[in-house]
């Protein structure tokens, strides 16, 4: 390191003591972890800001040392964040508030706050909010990426139950978003990703829900034609928005955090989540309790327990995964899927599912943000885990062969939570909301300083330092 990055980086630890940590620094390969272990991040400095004054520091700071910032909550989507060498990685794991306000029916959650925090305390009011599949994804990057929990097709995008968002811009202001205040902003941050600003806190709507009828429907992994047929059927019926369903292959590790039954084998699966009578259910779900499953697990169960159904890893591992969005599975379609990522698959993934989307989703509101709906009727995400660098590639190559499978019947939109790789921004949106995200990115953040792991870029974006990181740069505007 040269004398004057030296000091620029002395600048930045003395700016906040105890919150910056660098590269010379023996706690730097632990700062600059994330929750996806397979990813190397590599930053000019990491940040843990406790406080939305320490946020807007680390944005002052970076525009005068001419870096960006890039905010990580968990890091669990940091797979297509990319190079981070002229980049502050802006930590907000110490920012852990959450209250309710049972009256308003409403959560206040600080940006470091993962779905579990959330889902308990909410419990706790008689209420529930809108998780997704696993109870440690940060609440912040999950929401604004659009949020899909299994209550989506009752309810929609969990970005569009958001009350208000507060947040620091890229010229340092803190800012609070809502429908009056900053509308454009508020509109752009449900669903448009982390483009826009360093979310602080975010306002959501809880729903008066304290149970629901959930569980698995266990199969061997051979029966996965006749099930994953069987499922089709069910999801193209006439399906209340009450009951949502996931077709899966799972070949789960033999690991001790797998329960014994279970650990080490391969199935086919099906998951069921029903909102209301659970006699309704069972009348729905008799085709495929007829298909004779070695186990059936779903029953009355309290909310905060649908975050752990899916049986998403608690802790940070090593993935390599992506998603696709399916329009009409045809047959064909679905047989296709089962060869590949069913009993025959030429290199096992740990897991592969199909989503079923529809109701709410697709139901575009007035009152909704930049995702306003998913526009398809399924929702593919495979992962595998990366345990060993020799196994990025066998997994990628599986993934793609899953997407490849399902390509005749894939939608034009992509669901931004679900994309691990980077792809093109413009297949999240509508191209009419794309183009009006470009134009507020422009207009909150025409220098680009604000980095996301599916970033929207200004309409001129400038050039970055690259190796110069570190170096003081007189501001660009
Ligand atoms: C095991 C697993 C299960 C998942 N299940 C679901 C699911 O059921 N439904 C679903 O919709 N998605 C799901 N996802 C996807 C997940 O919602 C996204 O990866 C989400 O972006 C993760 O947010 P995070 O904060 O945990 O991750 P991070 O990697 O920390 O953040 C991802 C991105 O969010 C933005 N961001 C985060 N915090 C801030 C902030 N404070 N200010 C501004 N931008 C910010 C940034 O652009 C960042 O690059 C899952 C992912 C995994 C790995």
């Amino acid at each position: 390191m040269s004398a004057s990055q030296l000091s620029s980086a002395s600048r930045l630890t003395s700016a906040l003591p105890g919150k910056v940590v660098i590269p010379e620094d023996v706690r730097f390969d632990e700062a600059r972890r994330a929750w996806n272990l397979a990813i190397d991040q590599r930053p000019a400095a990491v940040a843990f800001a406790e406080s939305p004054q320490d946020v807007a520091a680390v944005v002052l700071l970076a525009r005068e040392f001419g870096l960006g910032v890039a905010a990580q909550g968990t890091g669990h989507g940091a797979g297509p964040l990319g190079p981070l060498e002229d980049t502050i990685l802006l930590k907000t794991e110490r920012m852990r508030g959450v209250s309710i306000d049972p009256a308003r029916r409403t959560a206040r959650v600080e940006a470091g706050v993962t779905w579990l925090e959330v889902v308990e305390a909410a419990a706790q009011q008689g209420l529930a909010a809108l998780p997704g599949s696993s109870p440690d994804v940060g609440v912040v990057g999950y929401t604004l990426a659009g949020g899909l929990s299994f209550l989506a097709r009752k309810y929609g995008l969990a970005a569009n139950h958001v009350r208000a968002i507060e947040l620091v811009t890229a010229d340092g202001s803190l800012v609070r978003a809502d429908p009056e205040n900053e509308p454009d902003l508020f509109w752009a941050l449900r669903g448009g990703g982390g483009s826009f600003g360093v979310v602080t806190a975010i306002e959501l709507e809880l729903f008066p829900i304290t149970q629901a009828y959930a569980g698995i429907l266990w199969y061997p992994i051979e029966r996965g034609p006749e099930v994953l047929h069987a499922w089709r059927e069910l999801t193209q019926s006439d399906l209340p928005d009450e009951l949502t369903t996931v077709g899966r292959f799972l070949n789960l590790p033999p690991i001790p955090e797998i329960p014994e039954p279970v650990r080490g084998k391969s199935f086919a699966i099906i998951e069921a989540y029903h909102l209301g009578d659970p006699v309704h259910a069972d009348d729905l779900l008799a085709p495929l309790r007829t298909l004779g499953p070695l186990n059936d697990t779903i029953t009355t169960v309290q909310m905060p327990a649908l975050t752990q159904m899916h049986m998403d890893p608690e802790r940070p591992v090593p993935a390599g995964g992506d998603g696709l969005m399916v329009d009409h599975l045809t047959t064909e379609a679905l047989d296709a899927f089962v060869e590949v990522a069913g009993a025959h698959a030429q290199f096992p993934l740990t897991s592969i599912e199909l989503r079923h989307l529809g109701g709410e989703l697709r139901r575009k509101r007035p009152e909704h943000g930049a995702l306003a709906s998913l526009d398809a009727d399924y929702a593919m995400g495979a992962v595998g885990m990366v345990s060993a660098p020799e196994l990025e590639v066998p997994v990628r190559t599986q993934v793609e062969a899953v997407q490849a499978a399902l390509a005749p019947s894939a939608a034009r939109q992509m669901y931004l939570g679900f994309a691990e790789t980077q792809q093109d921004a413009a297949t999240f949106w509508t191209e009419q909301a794309y183009h009006r995200l470009r134009r507020i990115k422009t207009a909150v953040d025409p220098d680009d300083l604000i980095h996301s792991n599916h970033p929207i870029p200004p309409t001129s974006p400038p050039p970055r330092n690259g190796a110069d990181a570190l170096l003081p740069r007189a501001p660009r505007r």
